[in-house]
Order: C-alpha cells, then sequence, then structure tokens
C-alpha cells in the first residue's frame, strides 16, 4: 500500500478511526511480518455505516444515476485497479502470504468482474408482458434491493468483495461491506478507489474487525435489506439464522468438498497435472479446491504413485520467494485444524502417501502446510468428509460409471467438480448428473465472469457472477397499467 492510502474505515464519505480507537495488527502468514495496523471496529460503528448506506439509498443519490452511467462508473473502477495492480496484488499477497503471481492472476479476474457487470449495467431493465388486453401496458422492471450487506473470507479477500460490490453497483445499491478481519488491506484498496472517483457519500460503506461483533450486525439488522456472505458452512448458518426475523435476503456462497472424477480413458498426464492444480494451487485454500480424487481402479495405483511423488516436489514458501510454488495457511489457528483433521482422517483409516508437516527450519516463521494425499479412503472418513481447507487430496475409487456418480455426489456440499475422460458421451452424462454448481470437463478451475457460480446442497444458496449475480442486487417489480379506467362493477352500487 502506498504512503497516503487510507488505513480506517469508511462512513458515510468519510475515512474515520474506530469509535473506541482500539486496533489490529495485520501479520504475514509467511514469516509472522507486520504488514499493517487497522482500526478494530464496534457494533456501534456497523450502525454507523448501516444509517449513513441507508440514508444514501432513500436519497436516491446512486439509483438515479442512470444505470448506463453506473456501467461506465465501473468500467472506470476496473481501470483504476489496473493502473494499481501492482499495489494491489502485493497487499493481497501480503495479508493472505499467497504467492504474488496467484495474487496478480487474482487481480485480472477482478478487473474483468468490473468490466463485465460495467458492461452488462443496463442491459436488462425488464420486459413487456402480454396482458392479453389491448389497454394494459404490463412490465416487469428491475429495481436495486436497497441496503446490502457484504461479509467476505480471507482466502481471496478482493475477488469475493467484487463479486458482490460490482453488481451492486450497476443495480443501483448502497452498501457496508466487512472483509475478513485477517485480510482487510485489498478490501480498503477498492474503497479508494470507488472514493477517489467520486462515488457519492455513503453509497459504499466499509468496517474492519471481528465477524461476532462487526459482522453480526449486518445479518441482524432490520435495515439492511440483503446480506452476501461467502465463508464457511458453520457461519454461513449463524447469518441465515440471525437474518430471518428481518426476512432479509440472504445469499451464501459456502464451502466445498469437490469431486475430480477421473476415468482411466482420460488423458493420463494432463489429468494428473490438473490434480495437482485442482487440489494444491493456493495452499488449497480454495472452495473449489478438488480436494476428493475419484479415480478409476484400473489407473488408480499407477495415478497416486506419481501424484505423491509430484506433491511432495512442490516448493512451499513466502509470496515474493521466486521458487516457491506454494505458500502457507492464513493462520496458526487454520494449520491446528488442519492439522488435525488430517490426524483424523489417518486415524480413521486413511493412508499417508506423503505431506501432514509443516515444513523444515526454513518454514518455521509462517504457517506452513505441506502438500498431503491420503489414500485407502472409505466414504465415510472425515478426511473425505468435511472440508478440511488445506493442501490435502483424499482418494477414493471406483469401477463403474454409476458408481463415480454416486461417489462424487456423496456429500453434503455441491460446489464444484470435475470429470475426466476422452468419451464425450461419458462426460456428458456424468456431468448432468453431478449435484454440484461448478462442473469442469477435462479442465479444473477456470470460471467465467459471464457464468453463475454458486453452490447446490449445503454450498449456499443464491448465484454469484453472471447475469443471475445482478438480479441478486434487484428486485423484480410488476408494473400493470391500464391505459382505459373503467368500472368493474363487481361490486354493484345499491343505491
Ligand atoms: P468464515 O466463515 O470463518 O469467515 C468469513 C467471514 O465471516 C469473515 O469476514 C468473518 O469475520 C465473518 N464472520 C465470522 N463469524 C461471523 C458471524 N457470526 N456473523 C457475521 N460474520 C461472521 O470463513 P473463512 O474461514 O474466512 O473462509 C473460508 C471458508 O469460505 C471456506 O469454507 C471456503 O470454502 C469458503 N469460501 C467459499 C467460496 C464460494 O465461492 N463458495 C469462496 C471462498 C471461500
Amino acid at each position: 500500500m502506498s504512503d497516503n492510502t487510507p488505513t480506517s474505515l469508511y462512513i458515510d464519505g468519510a475515512w474515520v478511526a474506530s469509535s473506541t480507537g482500539e486496533t489490529r495488527t495485520i501479520t504475514c502468514p509467511a514469516d509472522g511480518s507486520t504488514v499493517g495496523v487497522v482500526p478494530e471496529a464496534t457494533a456501534a460503528d456497523t450502525e454507523k455505516a448501516i444509517a449513513a448506506a441507508k440514508r444514501a439509498f432513500e436519497s436516491r443519490v446512486w439509483v438515479d444515476v442512470p444505470a448506463g452511467q453506473r456501467g461506465d462508473f465501473l468500467l472506470d473502477v476496473a481501470d483504476a485497479i489496473r493502473d494499481r495492480k501492482d499495489e494491489f496484488a502485493r497487499a493481497e499477497a501480503l495479508d493472505t502470504g499467497k504467492r504474488l503471481v496467484e495474487a496478480e492472476g487474482d487481480m485480472d479476474d477482478i478487473i474483468s468482474c468490473f468490466r463485465y457487470y460495467g458492461k452488462i449495467a443496463d442491459s436488462n431493465p425488464g420486459r413487456l408482458v402480454d396482458a392479453a388486453d389491448g389497454s394494459v401496458i404490463s412490465r416487469v422492471v428491475y429495481e436495486p434491493v436497497g441496503v446490502c450487506g457484504m461479509i467476505t473470507p480471507w482466502n481471496f479477500p478482493l475477488l469475493q468483495a467484487s463479486w458482490k460490490i460490482a453488481p451492486a453497483l450497476a443495480a443501483g445499491n448502497s452498501f457496508v461491506i466487512k472483509p475478513a478481519e485477517l485480510t482487510p488491506h485489498t478490501t480498503i484498496l477498492i474503497i479508494d478507489v470507488l472514493d477517489k472517483l467520486g462515488l457519492p457519500a455513503g453509497v459504499a460503506n466499509l468496517v474492519l474487525g471481528a465477524g461476532y461483533t462487526v459482522g453480526a450486525p449486518l445479518s441482524l439488522h432490520p435495515d439492511v435489506d440483503l446480506v452476501s456472505f461467502t465463508g464457511g458452512l458453520v457461519t454461513g448458518r449463524k447469518i441465515a439464522e440471525s437474518a430471518a426475523p428481518s426476512v432479509k435476503k440472504v445469499a451464501l456462497e459456502l464451502g466445498g468438498k469437490n469431486p475430480n472424477v477421473i476415468f482411466a480413458d482420460a488423458d493420463f498426464d494432463a489429468a494428473l497435472d490438473n490434480a495437482l492444480n485442482a487440489g494444491f494451487t493456493d495452499s488449497g485454500l480454495v472452495c473449489s479446491a478438488g480436494t476428493r480424487l475419484i479415480i478409476q481402479e484400473e489407473i488408480a495405483e499407477k495415478f497416486v504413485d506419481e501424484l505423491t511423488r509430484l506433491a511432495g516436489d512442490i516448493v512451499m514458501g513466502g509470496p515474493f520467494d521466486e521458487k516457491s510454488e506454494t505458500g502457507p495457511l492464513i493462520s496458526k489457528e487454520h494449520r491446528d485444524k488442519v492439522t488435525d483433521y488430517v490426524n483424523r482422517g489417518i486415524e480413521a483409516g486413511a493412508r499417508l502417501r506423503t505431506g501432514a508437516h509443516w515444513g523444515g527450519e526454513e518454514h518455521e516463521q509462517g504457517y506452513f502446510y505441506a502438500p498431503t494425499v491420503l489414500d485407502n479412503c472409505t466414504a465415510d472418513n472425515p478426511a473425505v468428509v468435511e472440508e478440511g481447507f488445506g493442501p490435502v487430496i483424499t482418494v477414493e475409487t471406483f469401477r463403474t460409471e454409476e458408481e463415480a456418480i454416486e461417489i462424487a455426489n456423496n456429500t453434503e456440499y455441491g460446489l464444484a467438480g470435475a470429470v475426466w475422460t476422452s468419451d464425450a458421451g461419458t462426460a456428458n452424462r456424468v456431468s448432468r448428473r453431478l449435484r454440484h454448481g461448478t462442473i469442469w470437463v477435462n479442465d479444473y478451475h477456470p470460471y467465467l465472469p459471464q457464468a453463475e457460480w454458486g453452490g447446490f446442497k449445503m454450498s449456499g444458496n443464491g448465484r454469484e457472477l453472471g447475469p443471475a449475480g445482478l438480479n441478486e442486487y434487484r428486485e423484480a417489480k410488476h408494473i400493470y397499467e391500464n391505459t382505459q379506467p373503467a368500472v368493474t362493477g363487481w361490486f354493484p352500487r345499491k343505491n
């Protein structure tokens, strides 16, 4: 971050300290170094931010800007991020510990997201409906939902924020955003961009701090019309519960336990390389990571031997270490959770093929966890069932297509998955029957801002990205206009 970038809360168009003056020190998980010190907001600060967002919404200062101009504004946001890409990527790499090259890739995706919503902001204002009556004009128009609360996680801090901010602004909403307490800096930077580009006061507000103090009011407060959350299942449930009394709209992007199904006729080398990518990119801290390798028996032994060897060769390191191929986990607490998760998997009968250690002496200052492969896994093994959220691949095997589908769907989650085969029929049948929101065929991880993203089952509700990602932030209103008002006589006059 440059020296003149503010590091505070942003409420009603002004950078402000926390009302208690409390702060939180942000450290880089790769080496424990201090990245910055930011204010720690209180529930009262969140209340102020919500009130500012409500005032801005009710003043119509942003809603009444023509949708095309709101779109132009988002294109300017995309350009501003591009111009400051190095600063943004460095800030993301420092907060998360991820490799700079990965953070740079995230910034490209963020720019694409703002461009996409910039371009479609005025593309679908509504539609005419045939009322079967020549004197009636019946139309459906789209209007912003109102005040949006946004709560985001630490693994892709600004990417997840941009999937919410871009469509919310395109639709004309006001918002209050709370990034994960461990990774606030790029969300501060995007607010700086919105401020410098002249977004009217109160339309965007930023609060920083812990989930239970600063995040919870966003889901509870009756003046918040929609809460959009990306994070873990347990938190998602709490948010849905606290949103229920005010019946606000709730959009949840939760975890995944994503199957990577490999048939014996797949391109072996491509499937192998992508299985590594699926499970270990970004230290496995990806909601859609291919953590469940489901492989046909004929090729399983050779494939897992190779996977084990290649996983063991992956070099761990800090964000700016050019030799590094993967980074650390986000915190000591998170590493403890992953360690416990793997240990429980092994106790339940999984065989450790590689990994399950914290790296050598050179990694002592950070929260590293080596890429891990567990085979001989049964369906009820906790490592197969739970979202460990770390660089861990479990291996299950199948004989028939039907068995592969059953194993792949045997999870309470439904975020993403892949099928690898050289047979078009198998690819089509299996991809249609997998109960997950994104399916890759002979690939893993790519996504497009134009295509909807979200979960079946306990991976969440609602969709981000694509046209549906814009509609999350809009209400449909039917206007039925009778151009020739007439007496109906339904209740005949008695006198
Ligand atoms: P988390 O649920 O612990 O925290 C996410 C956010 O919620 C943070 O900002 C946190 O402060 C806040 N929070 C915590 N308790 C809260 C409460 N009671 N009320 C309101 N807010 C609260 O998740 P995490 O550990 O930061 O992120 C990892 C999880 O996110 C994984 O499960 C991962 O799969 C999921 N994720 C999903 C997607 C997706 O697109 N589906 C994308 C990224 C991450």
